[in-house]
């Protein structure tokens, strides 16, 4: 996983002067504690920095054999995807709602001629039922997020950046896409019961 330029900042900082506490941190880079936090989440997840209350933030990747993080690094999303549910972005609303049942998933991703276009949850299909559109003549293509805003993954990324995403973008699964001529194919999905189990299976040692 490549660390972004503030992040490096962050760790050099820490290297540096550490024990040291998020509010010094922000204060040597000049921005608000609030622009750092999710970088400090990160960096502490993956065990570069370590957190302890009261004293501060630490270095903490030396003198670390560190083996989860280098298992964490070998595995793929394609090695642990599952099977994406994908309807067409005129399908209506109620239909999407039922297949949502029947595949016992918590989000479907939506295509147009093939091509990935959307993403629809539980959530924003409960909103539409609160509203007052025919839930039957009414297509998912209205009420999806909708490209470019969709956060997805390629089949050869790391565990850990798609999880990094999922926890970042707080939604609950990512397409799993493979690219075309005509546009971003959906060959899977990387969900948060995805990673629940990868932590299941490393805990047991089956990676
Ligand atoms: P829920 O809405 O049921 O809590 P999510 O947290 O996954 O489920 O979705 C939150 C919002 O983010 C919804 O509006 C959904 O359309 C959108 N969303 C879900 N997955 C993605 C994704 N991969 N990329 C962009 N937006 C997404």
């Amino acid at each position: 996983m490549e660390l972004t330029s503030r992040q490096n900042e962050i760790v050099a900082i820490v290297k540096e002067k550490g024990p040291i506490t998020g509010d010094e941190i922000a204060r040597e880079l000049n921005i608000s504690r609030s622009t750092i936090r999710s970088d400090l989440t990160i960096l502490t997840m993956i065990e570069i920095l370590g957190a302890r209350p009261k004293v501060g933030y630490y270095y903490s990747m030396e003198n670390k054999d560190n083996g989860l993080k280098k298992k964490i690094d070998t595995i793929l999303v394609k090695d642990t995807m599952s099977v994406p549910v994908v309807m067409d972005e005129n399908t209506s609303v109620y239909d999407v709602i039922v297949g949502l049942f029947l595949e016992n998933v918590s989000s479907i991703f939506i295509s147009q001629n093939g091509v990935l276009s959307g993403v629809v949850s539980r959530k924003d299909l409960l909103r539409t039922t609160l509203g007052k559109m025919n839930l039957s003549v009414t297509p998912v293509g209205l009420i999806m997020t909708r490209m470019p805003n969709i956060i997805y993954v390629k089949e050869d990324d790391n565990i850990l950046d798609a999880a990094i995403k999922i926890f970042e973008h707080k939604i609950d699964s990512l397409p799993v896409v493979r690219e075309s001529k005509s546009g971003l194919k959906c060959v899977g999905r990387f969900t948060k019961t995805n990673i629940t189990r990868i932590f299941v299976d490393l805990v047991r040692e089956d990676f």
